[in-house]
């Protein structure tokens, strides 16, 4: 059976060199749904609690929310850079507190000390569904990301990469050591 979560994450982009208006910045509430799958987990009679997979997935995807998402060739680029910079903002702010973890990955670098997320590839809904499986698979067992941003909206089923050991008594996943790090429940 799955579970399934939604996010939704507020952000500026724009594709560099498309013959479009999508070719001037402009900004979306971009709606994400994530789908896991595993067994019935017999002692909470769920798969996993939906507000766990939001925990999980908000904690590196907070990085996207009010942020700019840019291409990594965009001359665009260095310019708010240089305004960050001008302005003081470029390595923080004390009132930028929604800060995850930086990621840097094949398809996404994140910058969370001043919102923006550099991508190697256009951040279509298509490019945001292959960014969230890479940063997402290690730790969900993702067999479906659906995004949504505007019209456009992209689908994409997945094998699950991830083994993930639940809970009996609270359904969240155990850490390393076989235990719950909610309720301390330990696996025999
Ligand atoms: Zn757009
Ligand atoms: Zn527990």
């Amino acid at each position: 059976m799955r579970s399934i979560a939604h996010i939704q994450l507020q952000y500026a982009h724009r594709f560099y060199n498309f013959k479009g208006e999508a070719q001037y910045l402009h900004g979306h509430t971009g709606h994400l749904t994530i789908e896991v799958e595993d067994s019935i987990n017999c002692g909470v009679n769920m798969v996993f609690p939906c507000n766990e997979i939001q925990k999980t997935a908000w904690e590196i995807l907070q990085n996207f929310d009010h942020a700019l998402i840019l291409r990594e060739d965009d001359p665009i680029l260095p310019v708010i850079l240089d305004v960050y910079e001008k302005q003081g903002i470029r390595h923080g702010a004390h009132t930028n507190t929604m800060k995850g973890p930086a990621f840097h990955t094949e398809l996404a670098t994140a910058h969370p000390e001043c919102r923006l997320v550099v991508t190697k590839e256009t951040m279509t809904v298509e490019g945001m569904i292959k960014i969230v499986h890479s940063l997402l698979k290690d730790k969900l067992n993702i067999v479906k990301l659906t995004f949504t941003s505007g019209v456009n909206a992209a689908s994409c089923c997945f094998t699950p990469e991830a083994k993930v050991e639940r809970c009996p008594l609270c359904g969240i996943a155990l850490n390393k050591e076989g235990v719950c790090p909610k309720c301390g429940y330990r696996k025999k």
